[in-house]
């Protein structure tokens, strides 16, 4: 990238460097979830933590810290040098504030805690996490204390991975939108339609193979636009996209024999962060510019492929023959209105990963209030069972048949700070005001029944991912939809959509 202005060149040199250790530290992580033998643990922590003291020595490096001093000083910046130095003293200031000794033991504490996690959840044990999780919360708190905040040690948390999301803000957006999730499934549970689909046995029986579930997703993946020269796809517990320079965007996917759906929709929202990566300006590389906009942005794209393209119903008119040819002895009597149906089945469960569009953000708000209340102080870790049970009772109208389908089926808790499951929803309701401008402008339904995904892509390449985190997340949505983020095009997709599926 090109820069006129001295001092932002020489930012532009220092961060490079920690570009460079952030993609090596990244690639130990990809290898810690993917293939890392179980007594080599030990090794990966020091290994991880040793990384994070190189990345934030260079963050407290004297000469860079000047330096950025220099460049908030300095007052006719180009548009790209403006969004370098904002993204730099955003980055910076976790570093900056948080103690250095902190940080390395957030680290060695997180990989610790990802084997407990993995562990205590084959063995469907909360025990055997809780010890760790107390200590990630300790560290959590100590973070949002030196980090900063105004009115809750959660908005320090909230702000690591979305900028500017305070608590306040989080809790209208979820009382805005839980409300009339749970009424909408209250009648669609009425429904004819929910009793009828509940009686289906297509999911009961191992018979979807993994070689052709594999086929299947490589398929939809190459369809959408994801680069397998500048990417692959390998299985881990908890799927996830990582990028470990700009020419290696992976992904992770599982596979469950029973059920073709999980894979097929890991697939599509993996590929859809993994897209956004790709489709960055490739001078953006290695500089603050680099990624997306924020979590919640990024999230807006795994959510668009999968839900508003993998799950409408041109698409299940495209796939359909696909799957008659995958799986022909389980689904060769359903047309593309049952997959339809069967891509969209709305089923209060127990896992948010495989959670449909109308309970998914349901899944989200238990995690947010719980989160918000451990890092407050106000509940304990050992009492997180109890407590998670006594929500998915509430919200969705199951109980937990155990550790491992409740409070240990996601990963993030052992892996980083936390606030970052808002995000979530919040991409959800950013996917839908994308997808509402893009309407205007192109006829998408009839692209992606015929399987002709490029138009779609390239209009979020032009808007969106080109720009790479150029903008801040209100100034990208100002910019591509005309307004601010508004959750009535969600609340209206979800409502018209589901209104129709279950003819309520
Ligand atoms: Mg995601």
């Amino acid at each position: 990238m090109k820069v006129k202005d001295k001092t932002v060149e020489k930012l532009l040199e220092k961060y490079k460097e920690i570009s460079l250790l952030g993609d090596i530290s990244a690639m130990l992580s990809w290898d810690l979830n993917v293939n890392l033998p179980a007594n080599a643990i030990e090794n990966r922590a020091e290994q991880s933590a040793y990384m994070a003291q190189l990345i934030t020595d260079k963050w407290l490096d004297h000469d860079f810290k000047k330096l950025l001093t220099k460049a908030n000083n300095i007052k006719k910046l180009k548009l790209e040098e403006v969004a370098v130095v904002r993204n730099l003293n955003y980055a910076a200031k976790f570093y900056h504030n948080a103690p250095k000794r902190v940080i390395v033991e957030f680290e060695e504490t997180s990989s610790h805690a990802y084997v407990a996690w993995t562990e205590a959840r084959k063995k469907n044990d909360f025990s055997i996490f809780s010890p760790h999780l107390s200590k990630m919360v300790k560290l959590n708190q100590i973070i949002a204390k030196h980090y900063g905040f105004k009115d809750n040690p959660y908005d320090a948390l909230l702000d690591l991975h979305e900028p500017g999301l305070t608590t306040i803000e989080a809790k209208k957006m979820f009382d805005q939108l839980t409300p009339k999730l749970i009424e909408l499934l209250k009648k669609i549970k009425k429904s004819k339609e929910y009793k009828q689909q509940s009686k289906n046995n297509l999911f009961s029986n191992e018979v979807y193979t993994r070689e052709n579930q594999e086929q299947l997703c490589n398929f939809v993946l190459r369809k959408i636009g994801y680069d397998f020269e500048t990417g692959r796809m390998d299985v881990s517990p908890h799927p996830f996209t990582t990028q470990l320079g700009s020419s290696d965007v992976r992904i992770t996917n599982r596979y469950n024999m029973a059920d073709f759906r999980e894979s097929l929709s890991v697939a599509t929202h993996e590929g859809g962060h993994a897209l956004y990566e790709q489709g960055v300006k490739p001078e953006y590389s290695n500089t603050p510019l680099k990624g997306g906009a924020s979590l919640g942005i990024h999230e807006s794209q795994s959510r668009f492929w999968e839900n508003m393209v993998g799950r409408s119903e041109s698409f299940s008119k495209f796939l359909t023959p696909i799957l008659h040819t995958l799986f022909n002895k389980s689904l060769d009597k359903t047309n593309s209105n049952v997959v339809y149906k069967l891509l969209n089945q709305v089923k209060p469960s127990l896992i948010r990963t495989e959670a449909d569009e109308v309970t998914y953000n349901l899944h989200v708000a238990i995690r947010f209030e719980i989160e918000r209340d451990l890092v407050n102080g106000q509940i304990n870790v050992v009492d997180i069972p109890k407590i998670w049970s006594g929500k998915m009772v509430k919200y969705l109208g199951v109980t937990p048949d155990g550790d491992s389908n409740g409070c240990l089926q996601d990963v993030h808790w052992s892996s980083g700070p936390m606030g970052y499951f808002p995000t979530y929803t919040l991409g959800n309701l950013y996917s839908a005001q994308f997808a509402n401008s893009m309407k205007k402008e192109i006829d998408i339904d009839s692209s992606i029944e015929k399987g002709e995904l490029g138009t779609i892509l390239s209009w979020l390449r032009t808007n969106i991912y080109t720009h790479g985190s150029l903008y801040l997340p209100p100034e990208l949505v100002k910019k591509v939809t005309g307004e601010k983020l508004n959750p009535k095009y969600f609340v209206s997709y979800i409502n018209s959509k589901y209104k129709k599926l279950y003819k309520l």
